[in-house]
């Protein structure tokens, strides 16, 4: 793992090769083109997608991390449908998150539904080891060897069906490129074995979070603990243009 040498504002960090992407791609290019430092973490090599193979997705989740303009891609391989939150990889995340030293970490929400169509389980577990890993990073005695770290906020994508989101970010100017990097990962999105047409979905999702708050497109997140605020307005944000 190289030593990050500037820290990183923002961490997104995903179970699968496409997840960050599909659950707050728009954004991290947002804050891309706002000047911030952004780098992508993937828990697993994703080898169990019924799409493509573990080297096909790496090449296609560099593209799409080159596209959001992302300086950082790394991939564990904990091994996909096997993502529990234990010890060890609350320790694995932890040592990330020394490393890399985000001031913002996103990562899947920490709950879901069971079930096909559902929340995936490596999702649900994924979310939950970085809570968990965001505590054992600021414990001075969790490794000597590095310094303790702690993460000023983390925001959650992936929300359960029927969860209200805390935020939601338009991504209006942003849709293009969003859709640009999604078709990076061809063999998930444009794959002529595959019925379904995710990116109708994932439009479809993004106008759902946009109609929420006036605008064409938007990503929506939640948090597992308040929003410490000191300014309203940062907040507020600035006046809605309808759409
Ligand atoms: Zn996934």
């Amino acid at each position: 793992m190289p030593v990050a040498t500037k820290p990183y504002d923002i961490l997104a960090i995903g179970a699968h090769p496409d997840d960050v992407e599909v659950g707050s791609g728009g954004v991290l290019i947002r804050m891309v083109d706002m000047g911030y430092r952004v780098g992508i973490v993937y828990l697993t090599r994703g080898e169990m997608g019924t799409g493509g193979t573990a080297r096909i997705r790496q090449k296609e989740a560099a593209r799409a991390a080159e596209i959001m303009g992302a300086d950082l891609l790394e991939c564990f391989d904990v091994g996909d449908t096997k993502v529990f939150d234990t010890s060890a990889n609350r320790s694995l995340v932890a040592r990330v998150l020394r490393t890399y030293r985000p001031a913002v970490v996103l990562a899947p929400h920490w709950e879901g539904h069971t079930g096909k169509r559902q929340s995936h389980a490596d999702h649900i577990a994924t979310g939950r080891i970085v809570l968990n890993a965001a505590n054992l990073a600021g414990l001075r005695k969790f490794d000597r060897r590095s310094e303790p770290h702690d993460v000023r906020a983390i925001f959650h994508y992936f929300l359960p069906v029927g969860a209200a989101a805390t935020f939601v970010v338009d991504i209006t100017d942003y849709f293009d490129r969003w859709l640009e990097a999604l078709k990076a990962h061809r063999s998930q999105f444009l794959n002529p074995k595959k019925t379904r047409d995710y990116l109708w979905t994932l439009e479809t999702m993004a106008r759902s979070f946009g109609s929420v708050i006036g605008v064409k497109y938007a990503q929506g997140f939640a948090c597992s603990s308040p929003l410490a605020v000191a300014d309203l307005f940062a907040v507020v944000g600035a006046p809605r243009k309808m759409v």
